[in-house]
């Protein structure tokens, strides 16, 4: 069932719309394909025959929705519902895309047919538009097919360039076909391959600051079976976006508890040599990239044999997906962690200060504390 917003705009426009607002919607993308096969729908995309912009500035008008953005380039508007809480609209014109070169952000050329719109459009279950009428009517317009695809389970492109003009589509098909269990279909892999072996396509996230493919690498990872879609993007070899070099990939069930993306990706990249600056290049925040850098150089210099309270403390500053990361690459260091937070002198400094420690002597005398209790632990436990 579609949401009632959608029918309360339809029915808006029906009644109280001018000559400009005045005008054919439809629904489409992801919400048409869930509603079809009976997914809850997320996201709803709307897509005006003539202007979103016009749709928006009457509904604002009308005091149901107010516009939050306009992204002028795209013909695009972003728009809040007043008596929907947190409902939020993505309102779109009838555009087409051009790519001037594989990967880059198109140019939008609108308004279009919807037919034109459809085409543009990554896979054919993603091609489907609900045209609203009023009454909670719609038809149906599919002219790639997509129902059939959906019927079958399978993922295809509307046209043989389309993974080379936009190699996100690439992780796209692996995002969806790994969260729907659907299959690739068999020209679709061929066109993978080719795609994926011509030169302007590898180590293309270095050419292109791969902000966009940064934007699918996370949503694929975001899938709780991302090990499925990792494995998946190494048989069919699409690691090349990120690194014309032969990246080794980790792909060990038994590291699955991680839950954020950036944990997921290091993990997954973690014995690559160039880790920190593919992170960097698909947008990881300073703040990981540290986190991840920090991680790198206590594994490499074994520095748990040679602890010290700053070195707790670092860890513990980690974020917990990392603590547990690291964890998971050095497996024994978890009871070693455990043994070393026990040695932490239970004395505060303002305690020391009134036995008449001060400044740099607090430190040393916590850290030589810490040092006693940690051979007393030990000498216990042999
Ligand atoms: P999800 O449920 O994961 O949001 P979605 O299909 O809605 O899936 P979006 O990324 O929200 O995916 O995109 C909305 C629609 O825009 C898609 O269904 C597709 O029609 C179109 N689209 C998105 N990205 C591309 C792309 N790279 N190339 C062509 N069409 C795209
Ligand atoms: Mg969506």
């Amino acid at each position: 069932m579609l949401a009632d917003f959608i029918w309360e705009i339809i029915n808006l426009v029906e009644e109280k719309a001018d000559e400009k607002a005045k005008q054919k919607i439809y629904l489409v993308g992801g919400a048409v394909r869930d509603f079809l096969i009976g997914h809850e729908i997320i996201d709803y995309d709307l897509l005006c025959e003539k202007s979103a912009l016009a749709l928006a500035e009457f509904l604002q008008a009308c005091n149901y929705a107010q516009i939050i953005s306009i992204h002028e380039p795209f013909g695009t508007v972003k728009i809040e519902l007043n008596s929907y809480q947190n409902i939020q609209l993505d309102l779109a014109t009838t555009r087409t895309e051009i790519y001037k070169f594989p990967g880059a952000l198109p140019i939008a050329q609108y308004p279009q047919s919807i037919n034109i719109d459809l085409a543009r459009r990554d896979f054919t279950i993603n091609a489907i538009a609900l045209e609203l009428k009023s009454n909670k009517e719609f038809e149906i317009i599919d002219i790639f097919d997509g129902q059939a695809d959906l019927k079958n389970k399978c993922l295809k492109v509307l046209h043989n360039l389309s993974y080379f003009e936009d190699p996100t589509r690439i992780l796209r098909a692996i995002r969806f076909a790994t969260r729907f269990n659907y299959k690739i279909g068999e020209t679709d892999l061929q066109l993978i391959t080719e795609a994926l072996n011509k030169p302007e396509i590898q180590g293309l996230a270095e050419k292109i600051r791969g902000i966009r493919i940064g934007i699918e690498i996370k949503r694929l990872l975001e899938l709780n079976n991302y090990l499925q879609a990792a494995q998946l993007m190494s048989e069919l070899g699409v690691w090349t976006l990120l690194s014309r070099e032969n990246l080794i990939i980790n792909l060990n069930p038994a590291y699955l508890p991680l839950k954020f993306w950036q944990a997921r990706l290091a993990y997954l990249l973690w014995n690559n040599e160039h880790l920190l600056n593919l992170l960097e290049i698909l947008g990881f925040e300073k703040k990981i990239q540290k986190q991840i850098s920090f991680m790198q150089n206590i594994i490499q210099q074994n520095s748990l044999n040679t602890p010290s309270i700053k070195l707790i403390k670092e860890i513990n500053n980690l974020d917990l997906d990392f603590i547990n990361l690291l964890f998971s690459l050095r497996p024994a260091w978890q009871n070693k962690f455990e043994l070393l937070e026990k040695a932490l002198p239970k004395i505060k400094p303002v305690e020391l200060m009134e036995q008449g420690f001060s400044g740099i002597e607090i430190n040393q005398k916590l850290e030589s504390l810490f040092q006693e209790n940690l051979k007393s632990l030990t000498q216990d436990l042999n």
